[in-house]
């Protein structure tokens, strides 16, 4: 899932600054787990607006904003709605915002949220959802060495063979909130009796899997 938070509504109204009307587009997946676009999200901005004495010309909530086929049967059915706004506000992520400025050239898109990370959900609750990063999209996975837990994206160092000289009681010397990832490999792979894991080598990643931009094909 990609997290996204929202912007503050100050910079938001700075972006439209001069722009009157306004369409929003949230997304029905990551935006709308991320409590950042969802169908309430996009009412709650709605009204923000107005208050603002802007006026929303209609708002969509597509299934998801980051396909390009979603955006265009949002695009022929709103189509006056949108042609008659200054500015599109996306409560999407970076790629769902670039999707609908793609698809519909010539209008201005603004991006409500700020794209974080990829993450999984690790407490959802009626009060909170907690996201967690756990992967890094690296293009070159070692999770099979490692128990299973990811030392590219919980060592802030990256280290492929760890860990660092400044592991302390089994805290991280970057912080002390933070395990030592490195430890929670070798507490792993001791407990699914792979300790000789920890002694190979693994061979530096190739950078070259995660470069940007990418495109894959299934
Ligand atoms: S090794 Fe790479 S692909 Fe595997 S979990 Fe970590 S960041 Fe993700
Ligand atoms: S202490 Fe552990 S998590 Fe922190 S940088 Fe060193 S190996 Fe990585």
């Amino acid at each position: 899932m990609i997290i996204s938070k929202r912007k503050p509504f100050s910079e938001i109204l700075e972006s439209i600054e001069g722009l009157k009307k306004v369409f929003i587009v949230g997304c029905t997946l990551c935006a709308t787990t991320c409590k950042t676009g969802g169908e309430k999200e996009v009412k709650e901005i709605t009204e923000a607006l107005q208050e603002e004495g802007k006026t929303v010309t209609g708002w969509n909530v597509p299934d998801p904003a980051c396909s390009l086929l979603a955006i265009k049967r949002l695009y022929r059915s709103q189509k006056k709605e949108i042609d008659e706004s200054d500015v599109i506000l996306s409560l999407a992520c970076g790629g769902g915002t670039q999707a609908i400025a793609e698809i519909i050239p010539g209008k201005r898109v603004c991006p409500g949220n700020d794209t974080l990370f990829q993450g999984e959900i690790t407490e959802s609750t009626l009060k909170k959802v907690k996201f967690e990063q756990k992967c890094s999209l690296c293009g070159e996975c070692v999770l099979a060495s490692t128990g299973s837990i990811c030392p590219v994206t919980r060592c802030p160092k990256s280290l492929v063979n760890g860990p660092c000289g400044g592991v302390k009681n089994g805290k991280c010397e970057i912080s002390s909130d933070l395990d030592c990832a490195w430890m929670l490999i070798y507490e792993q792979l001791k407990s699914d009796g792979r300790l000789d894991e920890m002694k190979k080598v693994r061979r530096a990643k190739d950078h070259s899997k995660n470069k940007s931009p990418q495109n894959f094909i299934v």
